[in-house]
């Protein structure tokens, strides 16, 4: 099969309007293994786009060719939604404007309802029981009332999706260098994705529990095998998601790194034919998302930064200061903010304005972190 082109529609928000995503699907329907790549959940995080926009054009040829092996479907922006709120000329692509919140979040946790559905039709070989639960992920999906524009954009792209072995999700910081959120459980095998783009940050996430997107489908498999541990059940999906440095890293230059980072690692793993040759050496080690420090306004005021995006920083340093601009004393009138952990300091918010307890920068560090004693803010 070659190259085929869909549109999916959203439930309409008001008469007279509807929006669509554009879904290319590449190489055999149903083949394995499935690959999702998909940009701009956060509409307003546009890398992304561009690499997959890059993408689509080589894998319409190498689907010409015969080199797609299993299917490949992407989404060159995943949030038409999102794309669309704009306000006065500005953008904001992270929230539901209607209420429906982050478009990263709140993502359903089907597992229960799954594994009440399949438990009797689970056997002993892994391969059809990978099948039964796909199937059954599928069917849950189409079953999830996912009312409103924002749910049934967030059903969408799970249908699309959540049955995949692999899942790349294509984000940015604010401002940022380049980092990914890794599955720690598939690191051994797959770790060279995060040197063939360069990441100087590698965050380990737990794939058993939130609702993010990308933890929408590794919660189902995760919970099945602890549900049915007498049953042979497969790996859980490989979901990743990308920082692709941040929202105004955008262009082809970067894009064309970043695509062919991504098209070598696809050869690596036999999704697509041809010799990638080894991979980079890592830029960095792995740390766990929870060793990650959220750096936090405790007042309102400028961000004034001491230190620059990639900084190593030891805990107790100085990262920032929050100025109240009206202050005339120059030292009292700035606010000191210090790292808990030590290690890079990998993203920014764009803004330098803030608010108190909203979260503007974070600091990778290797050790575990107790959370922040007050609720955080994370625009
Ligand atoms: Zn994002």
């Amino acid at each position: 099969m070659v190259h085929r082109v869909e549109t999916v529609s959203l439930m309409s928000p008001g008469p007279g309007t509807e929006r669509v995503l554009t879904v290319h699907r590449f190489g055999e329907p149903g083949a394995r293994p499935k690959v999702y790549l998909h940009a701009a959940l956060h509409a307003d995080e546009l890398p992304g786009a561009l690499i997959l926009n890059r993408m689509i054009g080589w894998l319409r040829a190498a689907d010409e060719a015969g080199e797609i092996h299993g299917e490949i479907v992407v989404l060159p922006y995943a949030n038409p939604v999102g794309l669309s709120n704009r306000i006065m000329g500005y953008h904001l692509g992270r929230y539901d404007l209607d209420g429906d919140g982050n478009f990263n979040r709140w993502y359903p946790e089907l597992s229960r309802k799954i594994g009440n559905h399949i438990g009797n039709l689970l056997g002993d070989d892994e391969a059809a029981n990978n099948t039964v639960i796909r199937k059954a992920i599928l069917e849950a999906v189409n079953a999830w009332p996912g009312e409103g524009e924002a749910n049934t954009l967030r059903k969408a792209l799970m249908a699309l999706s959540a049955d995949s072995d692999f899942i790349f999700d294509l984000h940015c910081h604010g401002e940022a260098i380049q980092y990914l959120y890794f599955p720690e459980d598939h690191w051994e095998r797959y770790g060279d994705l995060a040197a063939e783009l360069g990441c100087r940050t590698i965050l380990f996430f737990p794939t058993d529990s939130g609702s993010t997107f990308d933890t929408a489908p590794t919660m189902i498999w995760h919970a099945l095998r602890e549900r049915f541990p007498d049953r042979p059940i497969g790996e859980t999906p490989f979901t990743t998601t990308l920082e692709l440095r941040g929202q105004n890293d955008v262009g082809d230059d970067l894009a064309l790194e970043d695509a062919t980072g991504l098209w070598r690692f696809l050869q690596r793993h036999g999704m697509l034919a041809g010799d990638p040759g080894d991979p980079p050496g890592l830029l960095c080690k792995p740390t766990p998302l929870g060793g990650s420090d959220n750096l936090v306004a405790p007042v309102a005021g400028v961000i004034s930064y001491r230190v620059a995006l990639g900084d190593w920083i030891e805990a107790g340093e100085v990262v920032a200061d929050i100025v109240d601009p009206a202050e005339i004393d120059f030292q009292k009138a700035r606010t000191p903010v210090m790292s808990r952990a030590t290690g890079v300091l990998y993203g920014r918010t764009i803004s330098r304005l803030v608010r108190p307890g909203q979260s503007f920068a974070v600091v990778s560090g290797s050790v575990e972190l107790p959370p922040n004693d007050y609720p955080v803010i994370d625009y």
